[in-house]
């Protein structure tokens, strides 16, 4: 395995393995890695020959300059699990590299961007969207990997290679979670133990409300209400929104059309977390 910070040296290596006729994946994560982004790893190994995973904590998608300091960061721990999955390129730059003195070129995402977690995170989406176009750019990958537990980032994704014209497959693998349901988040060390019993609260009503949807209970509005009292009567639970919208286009639609899924987002101190469930699905994870 080859770990670099370098722009140049990650586009050599990825242009070798294109000229040996290799297919090109990349799994673009924040570091301190956990079974979630390993999924996403096996994916990759799984569907490419060379696959570049890129570690890099990145500022300006952290509404909040304290979750920004708190965030875990491992570099060590994480290059041995890239080693033992069989990743063949770790590409960890520091902030200069990211952002060099005087770039001014941000990505705006429009309207998707502007929902959810657009609007409860002012300027995240936009973070994320030019960092994203900036790690598809130097590593120009095949195919990308993300993670369905951050469900409208992989529609803003998919919809900022669709308008840039990036030839880029994107891959969506399943949310994974631990025994208890909760999904795995690398923010999830920084729950006291009490605030993880909380915290589980979040894939319960999803589970409940999808079991309901599928036994026929298919008044929406009565649903998301639901959903909504469920978790804001959870004590120590600060909901920021809970609701039911069409997967493709985030709309709180009332036709009971394919696909749904429920999304919410609360904090537990002051740790914030997301999850969401396809009610149309039948597997345990997504
Ligand atoms: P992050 O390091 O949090 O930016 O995440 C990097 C990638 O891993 C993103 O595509 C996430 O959606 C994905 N990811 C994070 N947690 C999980 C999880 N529990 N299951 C599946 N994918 C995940």
């Amino acid at each position: 395995m080859r770990t670099t910070g370098s722009v140049t040296e990650v586009r050599e290596l990825i242009a070798e393995a294109r000229r040996a006729g290799s297919r090109v994946g990349v799994v673009p994560t924040m570091g301190a890695l956990h079974r979630g982004h390993t999924s996403l790893i096996e994916a990759a190994v799984a569907g490419c020959d060379l696959v570049v995973v890129t570690l890099f904590v990145n500022g300006p998608q952290f509404n909040d300059p304290d979750d920004f300091l708190r965030y875990p960061r491992r570099l060590q721990d994480d290059l041995d699990t890239c080693r033992g999955k069989g990743v063949d390129v770790v590409f960890a730059p520091d902030e200069q590299t990211i952002y060099p003195p005087g770039g001014q070129t941000t990505v705006d995402v429009g309207h998707l961007g502007t929902l959810f977690e657009g609007q409860h995170r002012p300027g995240h989406f936009q973070g994320v969207a030019t960092v994203v176009v900036k790690m598809l750019n130097i590593t120009t990958p095949d195919t990308a990997f993300f993670g369905q537990k951050d469900f409208q980032q992989q529609l803003v994704i998919r919809q900022l290679c669709q308008d840039l014209h990036l030839p880029i497959d994107i891959v969506t693998c399943p949310t994974i979670r631990d025994d208890d349901g909760l999904a795995l988040s690398s923010r999830n060390v920084l729950l006291a133990p009490e605030q993880r019993v909380i915290a589980t609260s979040l894939s319960r009503v999803l589970r409940h409300a999808r079991e309901q949807w599928q036994n026929g209970f298919n008044d929406l509005p009565a649903l998301r209400q639901q959903l909504r009292e469920q978790l804001e009567s959870t004590p120590g639970l600060e909901l920021d929104y809970a609701t039911i919208v069409d997967a493709n286009t985030l709309e709180e639609t009332t036709a009971d059309s394919d696909p749904l899924v429920a999304l919410v987002a609360a904090s537990v101190g002051n740790i914030r977390l997301i999850d969401n469930l396809l009610l149309n699905a039948t597997s345990e994870t997504a």
